[in-house]
């Protein structure tokens, strides 16, 4: 299965608090399908033809009750006519939250588990339970998922050399390659395949919105390809709290930032992204003349909890 990419736009942004010096435009991966919206479609599709190839009739994965994985998992195995299950966290709700409902509107079986046995998931024999599955990790973090979103960056190239993008006035966007790709963090999937994919001249930041994840380094390097590698680096001061901690000065931004932008941004990944990234550019971090990538990487579908 292949999804249009043409609905993917690269948009310039100049909200009020970026320089003159910098410029930033935002791919915006949230507009490429009203359900398999963002970076999960990159991170499934290996995963999902792998699994046809492979004649399994089941696909399974993992997710929380407000997982964008398992919005875009239902969805895209909905469009494939491929039987799916979420294997869900914690006990089943007496109100399901919109993204299970919408999940098992699409034919996604739930099967809630208990957050301790949850924990355990990834040392759970799930190919004895259900023989037939195509067992696909939680967030889609496997090295197909990374070789998915090695797609990610071309498309940003691609569309440098159409009139999607606006330059700023007098600047030939052609002469002005990226010099940084900045992108939210989970499970670093999509910052891998990034890696793999950018040039050893750009600089590749990932904005980590868990707390305390140091780990990330060593499971991002594990998805590498052999180098070289542009030069990368992780923030771990935008976490804003923690996973899905939404605080008010959060919130107050990702106001102002869709008034000055019209770009929307979720609460959980791409706000902590562009208020990162403010505040770096605030700090100083990006030199003058820096021309940056962000990616929008969709998740708007989890704005309606
Ligand atoms: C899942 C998700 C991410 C994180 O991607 P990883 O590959 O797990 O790092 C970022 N942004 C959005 C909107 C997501 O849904």
């Amino acid at each position: 299965m292949q999804l249009n990419y043409d609905n993917i736009t690269l948009q310039s942004i100049t909200p009020s608090w970026l320089p003159a010096t910098i410029t930033a435009a935002i791919l915006r991966l949230d507009l490429l399908h009203p359900e398999v919206s963002g970076n999960k479609w990159f991170k499934l599709k290996h995963n999902l033809s792998t699994a046809m190839q492979q004649g399994r009739s089941r696909l399974l994965t993992f997710g929380g009750a407000y997982s964008n994985h398992i919005a875009a998992t239902a969805a895209a195995c909905q469009l494939l006519h491929l039987p799916s299950t979420g294997i869900i966290r914690g006990e089943r709700p007496p109100v399901l939250s919109h993204t299970l409902e919408h999940a098992a509107a699409q034919g996604m079986e739930l099967v809630f588990i208990t957050r301790e046995a949850y924990r355990h998931k990834t040392t759970t024999d799930w190919a004895s339970l259900y023989p037939d599955a195509y067992i696909v990790p939680e967030g889609g973090n496997n090295a197909l998922g990374a070789k998915g979103c090695e797609e990610i960056l071309p498309l940003a190239n691609a569309a440098l050399q159409t009139d999607n993008i606006q330059p700023p006035s007098g600047v030939d966007k052609r002469a002005i390659p990226f010099s940084h790709i900045a992108c939210a963090v989970g499970t670093g999937t999509t910052l891998a395949g990034i890696i793999n994919s950018a040039t050893p001249q750009q600089t590749v930041i990932g904005y980590v919105v868990l707390k305390g994840a140091a780990y990330l380094t060593g499971e991002i390097n594990s998805l590498l390809r052999p180098g070289p590698h542009p030069h990368w680096e992780l923030r771990h001061e935008h976490h804003g709290g923690g996973y899905a901690k939404v605080t008010p000065a959060l919130r107050s931004f990702m106001e102002e930032c869709y008034a000055e932008t019209r770009v929307p941004l979720d609460m959980v990944y791409t706000g902590k992204l562009l208020m990162g990234f403010r505040e770096d550019v605030q700090h100083g971090r990006y030199p003058a003349g820096s021309n940056v990538l962000l990616i929008h990487t969709g998740g708007l579908q989890g704005n309606t909890i």
